[in-house]
């Protein structure tokens, strides 16, 4: 049996440009942050999945051969030239809500890369486990690297930046689950030209900090959010994580974050304070 872990992320800049030849072209700063996913393998005789967690949606989680770490596993076999993969058993322990916009199934499929390098003894290195990653989903490279970094292209294109000096990132749930594909679908019908790029994102992101082009989208599909984003808690913040509908506020301050997550749960809102991490995927 093999354990590894990989951080949920935040998106401390999300560009979107127009939809073409079936993908939007993104332009993202990814940031790491102190919530994992774990994902344990061991040898089974049909594909199984069990998921445990106490993280809003779990029951959207697929326990059959659906479910992202399966598909990650078969990809990762074929790339190795595996014709009949073991199957495997997997434990899936989650913190990262499931369809928040914090890319917990990303995460899932980078820890089960990592882990099946590992237990299958395939020695593939970084650069072909991200090649295998990209293949599965566009956020599963950064799931791999993690910290911080620029990812373009689909997202999955990545440029390692300096690590921003630690923030206590505080994270509001909302119950309602956001479907990706179904954003994206009402940002093309809201912006069938896109969003501008900014084609020297690194350089000034702290700038554009918490800018996201899916707000408008999200927020046609889910006006509560709304109320969220637009809360006063005492910290910059109120801004989309990934698709959504996860919205997250940050400081430096460790004080003022407490602060503003009791304000935050004393409004009946389900938070989790976290930090930003400099830790990519790893074997536990
Ligand atoms: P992203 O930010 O990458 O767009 P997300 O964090 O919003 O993704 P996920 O939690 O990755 O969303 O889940 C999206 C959907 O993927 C779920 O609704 C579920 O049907 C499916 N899924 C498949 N495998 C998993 C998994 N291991 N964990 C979570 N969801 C999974």
């Amino acid at each position: 049996m093999t354990t590894a872990l990989a951080q949920g992320k935040i998106n401390l800049v999300f560009q979107v440009g127009a939809l073409s030849n079936g993908y939007h072209e993104v332009r993202s700063i990814y940031q790491a942050i102190e919530l994992s996913e774990q994902v344990t393998v061991s040898e089974a005789e049909s594909w199984q999945v069990v998921v445990s967690g106490q993280v809003p949606n779990l029951e959207l989680v697929p326990r059959d051969e659906s479910n992202i770490v399966v598909r990650a596993a078969k990809a990762l076999a074929l790339h190795a030239g595996i014709s009949n993969p073991q199957p495997m058993r997997f434990e899936i322990q989650k913190q990262i809500p499931v369809a928040g916009g914090m890319a917990g199934g990303s995460a899932d499929a980078a820890a089960a890369l990592m882990a099946l390098n590992e237990h299958w003894c395939l020695g593939l290195d970084a650069a072909r486990l991200a090649t295998v990653g990209a293949s599965i989903g566009a956020d599963v490279p950064f799931a791999l690297l993690g910290g911080t970094a620029l990812g373009t292209g689909t997202g999955s294109e990545l440029q390692v930046l300096t690590p921003v000096q630690t923030m206590h990132v505080l994270l509001v749930f909302s119950n309602f689950p956001l479907s990706t594909k179904d954003v994206f679908t009402r940002f093309d019908e809201l912006s069938p030209d896109g969003d501008a790029l900014d084609q020297d994102l690194q350089a000034g992101y702290l700038k554009l900090l918490g800018s996201n082009s899916l707000e408008p989208a999200a927020l046609s599909l889910r006006p509560e959010l709304k109320k969220i984003m637009d809360l006063d808690l005492g910290i910059p913040g109120g801004f989309l994580s990934g698709s959504g509908p996860t919205v997250w506020f940050a400081s430096h301050d460790a004080q003022a974050a407490e602060a503003a997550q009791n304000q935050a749960n004393a409004m009946g809102l389900q938070t989790v304070l976290t930090k930003t991490s400099n830790l990519g995927a790893r074997l536990g």
